[in-house]
């Protein structure tokens, strides 16, 4: 679905084929970024700390430095006309930096509002956007406090620099709580109240400066081990289900005046369609729109920080996307023999277990209509 734009708002700065766009980050979603900024006549350059980061093999150019050095960060910035960023924990200052140098899209405001899971659970409450039940942590006491009104039963999240279910803990009523506050070593953190979902969707969604919207159809997720498995369109939603998921994500990149492409990760409660986080970037569960959309999330990123025009996101094709994870990405030769088999790999040489190291989307034709 792509919305047109309110004709008052203003026109985009459009970047012209051979502009360079500034990549914060250099892992798998910045080589995608930077193969699809290639296909369009755009430049990218990475900046990384990481000398055999994935997307240097395919970018014009890098800068090899920590996320904190603020020289390194300014000469970055001085060789690009935009930036933009694959992943969240980029140091504030950091961000503060190169937006007083440069245009930096998605906005630096949407970025520090889910670096903080308690100001991104305000914010989606603040907008009408269901959440679960949470509770600010920062002592034992609120801790005891918080897992009583839930009735014993809740995660525990860090508010800051948590990913594939690294600083997250479950609690049961016969969880002793003070070695799990001491697991926090003083981080602030929240409680949820435990979700009883039927599954998870995702929404990826693409605003572009003009306020034009580009919004993909739901896609299912799988986890194991706290790490995304599969995805698969179409998702198993209810259609009013899909349209909540869809209002949802409308609201949000407009409250944020985003520009770029966001993942919104949503539960299916019997209830209706409940937000859990989101993601300001391009996504995993996104991967398969790449092959099964006539617009992927890369491209559609990529269009909308340079002011181009939106991408089509429909689906052509029913997919399911899996991850392969550590010493799987040794099949690649069978899989590269399967006719109807998108084979991605990330040119990484450690193939550590649970590690990211590709995926493959697989394709089927949609039922006629
Ligand atoms: P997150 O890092 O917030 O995406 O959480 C990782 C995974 O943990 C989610 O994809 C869910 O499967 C599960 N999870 C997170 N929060 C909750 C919750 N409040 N209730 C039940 N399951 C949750």
């Amino acid at each position: 679905m792509t919305s047109d734009a309110s004709p008052s708002l203003p026109e985009a700065a459009i970047l012209p084929p051979g502009s360079v766009i500034g990549i914060v980050g250099g892992g798998q979603l910045g080589r995608m970024l930077a193969l699809a900024a290639a296909n369009l006549g755009l430049k990218t350059h990475i900046f990384t700390p990481e000398h055999d980061a994935p997307a240097l093999q395919v970018s014009d150019a890098a800068t090899l430095g920590d996320y904190e050095d603020s020289a390194k960060l300014a000469a970055f910035a001085d060789k690009v006309d935009i930036v933009t960023y694959e992943f969240e924990n980029i140091p504030a200052d950091s961000v503060t930096l190169l937006a007083n140098a440069k245009p930096v899209a998605p906005p630096p405001a949407a970025l520090a509002v889910s670096q903080d899971r308690l100001d991104e659970k305000r914010f989606l409450d603040g907008l009408g956007c269901a959440v679960a039940p949470f509770h600010p942590i920062d002592s034992l006491a609120d801790l005891r406090a918080a897992s009583a009104h839930q009735g014993g039963h809740g995660v525990l999240k860090t508010r800051r620099f948590g990913y594939d279910g690294k600083g997250q803990w479950r609690i049961a009523p016969e969880t002793e709580l003070e070695a799990i506050f001491d697991a926090l070593s003083g981080r602030p953190a929240i409680l949820e109240g435990l979700i009883a979902f039927e599954r998870e969707v995702s929404v990826i969604v693409a605003r572009a400066a003009n306020g034009t919207q580009a919004i993909y159809e739901p896609i299912e997720n799988s986890h194991e081990n706290h790490i995304l498995r599969h995805s698969a369109i179409p998702a198993n939603l209810t259609q009013d289900h899909a349209a909540q998921a869809a209002d949802m994500a409308a609201k949000i990149v407009d409250a944020l005046d985003y520009v770029g492409v966001l993942a919104i990760e949503f539960f299916v409660t019997q209830n209706g369609m409940m937000v859990n986080e989101i993601a300001p970037r391009v996504h995993n569960s996104g991967h398969l729109t790449a092959d099964a959309c006539f617009c992927g999330q890369f491209e559609q990123h990529i269009r909308a920080i340079a002011g181009w025009p939106l991408g089509n996101p429909s689906a052509h094709s029913h997919a399911v996307m899996t991850n392969l994870l550590g010493d799987e990405v040794a099949d690649w030769a069978d899989l590269a023999r399967q006719g109807n088999a998108k084979l991605h790999l990330y040119g990484k040489q450690d193939a550590k277990p649970g590690r990211k190291m590709g995926h493959v989307t697989r394709l089927t034709a949609k039922n006629p209509a």
